[in-house]
């Protein structure tokens, strides 16, 4: 637990980004540049980018000042690690690039297994393309957004989402997530699509979070990539909770605690083509194996 010193003058804001020591602090219209100081470091707590903080204003005129307080943490994500993260949309495009349906399931596991609201964004809703996966993952369950950061198309819609929330925008690179971050956030200034930020995101292979506010209570975190999708600690037993679609007719399978893989008289194989997508199925099964053959070794 925390117990600093609650002192009037201090301000209030939150923390969205962190480099090298210094903690950058949005309140009201500005950031400023914050140290920690060592009654930090003397009780082992090391603030987190999402956290909500007090701090003493040192100069005004320079946006500096020091931290003096860590609000209680309403949750911690690992993955990346941001504090108080209310929603995660996953981002995909449904064209260019294609979605690839296996690492949309790795992601979305990921992420229900650190116990976070996921829903999926689909941009580049403007392009022709087969949008039956979007029904596929609706008909799974998960709440689904439609936009396009070209047209504009849905974005009152991801607005509404967003509101009074920190999400964090997840998703392979190519899908659109700087853009749609540029739209929401006017002050953004992230670049799209060019070159130096992939260059800069090779280099650097753990990019450090941070959050952008598209107003005074909503955040947006934007993430390098798939890299952190790890679902590494799941014992393949854990696997079938993390497809919503099988809870309904799984109570019916012959055997208790069916596996859906390989027993017979299997409910969850027998709705496959109907309640349950064809390659929703397929994945779940992938995924059972390479679970089990990882741990072989
Ligand atoms: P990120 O890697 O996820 O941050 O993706 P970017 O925002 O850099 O976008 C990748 C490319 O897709 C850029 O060329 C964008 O202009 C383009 N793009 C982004 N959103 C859309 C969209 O809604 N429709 C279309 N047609 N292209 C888009
Ligand atoms: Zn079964």
């Amino acid at each position: 637990m925390m117990y600093y010193s609650f002192r009037d003058d201090d301000m209030q804001g939150k923390i969205i980004k962190g480099i090298a020591g210094f903690y950058y602090v949005h309140a009201g219209s500005k950031v400023y540049e914050c140290k920690a100081k060592g009654v930090f470091r003397n009780h082992g707590v090391k603030p987190l980018v999402g956290d909500d903080v007090d701090f003493e204003v040192v100069d005004d005129g320079k946006s500096i000042g020091n931290l003096t307080r860590i609000c209680p943490r309403k949750s911690k994500l690992i993955r990346p690690a941001v504090a108080n993260v209310d929603a995660v949309l996953l981002v995909s495009s449904i064209a260019m690039p294609q979605p690839v349906s296996l690492m949309l399931d790795k992601c979305l596991i990921s992420f229900m297994m650190q116990n976070v609201p996921v829903a999926i964004l689909w941009n580049k809703t403007d392009l022709e393309a087969d949008e039956s996966i979007i029904e596929i993952y609706e008909k799974a369950g998960f709440e689904t957004l439609r936009v396009s950061a070209i047209s504009k198309a849905g974005m009152p819609k991801l607005y509404e989402f967003l509101q009074g929330k920190t999400t964090v925008l997840a998703g392979a690179s190519g899908v659109g997530k700087s853009s749609l971050t540029n739209l929401l956030c006017r002050r953004a200034e992230m670049e799209t699509g060019n070159l130096s930020k992939k260059i800069e995101r090779g280099r650097h292979t753990t990019r450090h979070s941070e959050l952008f506010a598209v107003n005074r209570q909503s955040y947006i975190c934007d993430t390098p990539g798939f890299t952190f999708v790890c679902i590494d600690a799941l014992k393949k037993e854990e696997l079938k909770h993390f497809y919503p679609e099988f809870y309904d007719c799984e109570g019916e399978c012959r055997f208790h605690g069916c596996m859906h893989v390989r027993e017979p008289d299997c409910a969850v194989k027998k709705q496959v083509g109907s309640t349950i997508a064809k390659i929703r199925y397929e994945n779940y099964v992938k995924l059972y194996q390479e679970i089990e053959n990882a741990r072989r070794y």
